[in-house]
């Protein structure tokens, strides 16, 4: 399944490191969207779960602070951790797009500053959102080279050409020569045969043949035989 990152401006400022932090966590830059940015669904999905009405920063605990948790097919889940409190405007059960907005980024629950902390669930274990999640077209990556070191950019399919007018003119024209040049050849091949057949047709065979010999011939259609006597004398 391609995910697309849930937000616009993408800058990893921490990588999914296993038992450690379960996910990444993505930052913001003031030129692109703000500490405030929108949060988009990854994929297209249901809402599972939802919390809206944190509205502290916690120093301990691990807490998600605001978050949505959206279902998709083939068992994968994703979540949008430390939301603005009150940006988050699903409820569970909502379908949702990536073209939904779900919230705002902000630094509700165990945050230190704004960011988005996302996570990917296949079969309900947490797995590098890298792996799954793509840059599309007209999302802004950071300059910062640290920040989007192995990025997934993903590539629309392209739609096949029409085809070229002059082109096809060209292709028909070609075939037809072909057709043409084969015709010609068989042509000729037909007089050739005709002109074996003429041939035959008056080739005349001669043989001698004794009164008293005994000749068995074998005639084909349309051929003839015509016995004629040369030898007067030897007819009495
Ligand atoms: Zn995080």
């Amino acid at each position: 399944m391609i995910l697309k990152y849930p937000v616009n401006y993408i800058a990893i400022t921490q990588y999914f490191k296993t038992g450690v932090h379960n996910g990444i966590d993505l930052g913001w830059n003031s030129n692109y969207g703000g500490p405030n940015q929108p949060v988009y669904a990854a994929y297209e999905g249901t809402v599972i779960a939802v919390e809206k009405n944190y509205n502290q920063t916690d120093t301990s605990g691990g807490s998600y602070g605001n978050y949505v948790k959206i279902r998709h097919e083939n068992n994968i889940d994703t979540l949008y951790a430390h939301l603005k409190y009150g940006s988050v405007t699903v409820n569970i059960g909502d379908k949702v797009t990536t073209s939904t907005q779900i919230g705002e980024m902000g630094n509700t629950g165990y945050a230190f500053g704004n960011h988005l902390h996302y996570e990917v669930f296949l079969n309900n274990v947490k797995v590098n959102p890298e792996n799954y999640t793509y840059v599309f077209p007209g999302q802004i990556t950071s300059s910062d080279k640290e920040a989007t070191k192995g990025l997934l950019y993903y590539t629309p399919p392209t739609p096949p050409s029409p085809p070229n007018e002059e082109e096809t003119k060209e292709e028909l024209k070609k075939q037809i020569k072909e057709l043409e040049d084969k015709i010609a050849l068989q042509s000729k091949e037909i007089e050739v045969l005709k002109e074996e057949l003429k041939e035959n047709e008056n080739y005349v065979f001669t043989y001698n043949v004794k009164k008293t010999s005994l000749y068995e011939i074998e005639l084909y259609d349309g051929e003839i035989l015509l016995i004629r006597n040369n030898n007067p004398e030897e007819t009495e």
